[in-house]
């Protein structure tokens, strides 16, 4: 007789949705894409969710730059990633957004039960501000010289001079790269997530086969120190949702983002929210996300803490990969080897 079929459900990471599908995305998809193929000529029943991560302030800035809403940008981005994908023959059950009413509805679920049962602290958080554009300042929208080789014009967390890693608070004559204006210091209250709570159920998590061997060793480092409470909220003006009873709060885009899996889910379903997490919880049901070894940390320790705060199961896998390079070098496009999708198949 043969074996039951497993019921599997897959994910790749969400694409930004700031800028085009590169090569370097495709490794993932194309990957996830020839796995999940297999397991479903294997007989086995398969789900292959993704989306767009649609929400942050870079998207809000790029759509003010382009003279258009939010909203009318990332309709045009996600369009366009769906094109790409299918350029690739790369085929979802479900390509969702993670600006979506199903991803709303369960975000706001997820805060408030990990509210209800105590994982969520405040503390105040002193940022640079643009007083032009009267908007915070991520690290990537300050500038300025580099505070160890005093290169100057550099981003707010490192310098692409000398590879030194820094507080923007440290730069010297720092600068919003929105306005050009002298950001001036602000605090205001933030949400954070209290990961400590999780310490023992995470370290549990690692000894399973929930990543390969040779991912364990570097990811068992985090345990090695104190789980530092993550920051889920974001100050006004932002694009994203707002957290609920909250004023002039959104919630950081990587709260909503991994989220965006079940939504995408709920889309594949064409199901609510209750139905969707039933499915999510069903015994025997494997979860596997495919991700990029720059994330491990959000799939790795704030997901699975997210879901064990709200009451609902871990997933099985991480499948971990590296960067495609050319010519042993990160893309990149002041050197001319970054490759968008859409040329490659162009010229190919
Ligand atoms: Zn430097």
């Amino acid at each position: 007789m043969p074996a039951a079929p497993r019921r599997i459900l897959v994910t790749s990471a969400l694409p930004y949705a700031n800028g085009a599908i590169h090569i370097g995305h495709l490794v993932e998809y194309i990957q996830t894409d020839i796995w999940v193929r297999f397991q479903k000529m294997r007989g086995h029943a398969v789900l292959y969710v993704c989306g767009d991560d649609a929400h942050g302030t870079p998207i809000m800035l790029r759509a003010k730059k382009e003279g258009v809403e939010p909203r009318a940008f990332i309709a045009r981005m996600n369009q366009q990633h769906q094109d790409d994908f299918a350029r690739f023959g790369i085929s979802f059950d479900s390509y969702y957004s993670t600006d979506s009413q199903q991803n709303r509805q369960l975000t706001a679920l997820f805060y408030q039960r990990l509210h209800q049962a105590g994982h969520i602290v405040t503390h105040d958080v002193e940022q640079f501000f643009d007083p032009v554009e009267n908007v915070f300042l991520a690290d990537r929208f300050i500038r300025g010289t580099c505070p160890n080789c005093k290169t100057p014009d550099q981003y707010g967390d490192s310098c692409e001079h000398c590879g030194k890693h820094y507080q923007p608070t440290d730069l010297i004559d720092p600068r919003s790269a929105i306005s050009g204006a002298a950001p001036v210091r602000k605090k205001s209250p933030h949400f954070f997530l209290r990961l400590e709570h999780f310490r023992e159920r995470l370290q549990r998590l690692f000894e399973t086969d929930f990543v390969d061997a040779a991912s364990r060793n570097k990811l068992l480092e985090w345990f090695g120190s104190e789980l530092k409470d993550w920051d889920i909220s974001r100050d006004a003006p932002f694009f994203g949702f707002p957290i609920p009873g909250e004023e002039g709060k959104y919630f950081y885009n990587w709260f909503d983002a991994p989220i965006g899996y079940l939504a995408s889910l709920a889309n594949a379903l064409g199901a609510g929210v209750d139905e969707t997490l039933e499915v999510w919880q069903e015994p025997g049901r494997e979860i596997v996300h495919f991700i990029g070894k720059d994330i491990p940390y959000f799939h790795g320790l704030f997901w699975p803490a997210m879901l064990e705060g709200a009451g609902l199961r871990t997933p099985d896998h991480l499948f971990i990969h590296g960067f495609l390079t050319v010519n042993g070098e990160k893309m990149s496009k002041s050197r001319g080897t970054f490759i968008n999708a859409e040329t490659y198949c162009r010229h190919f």
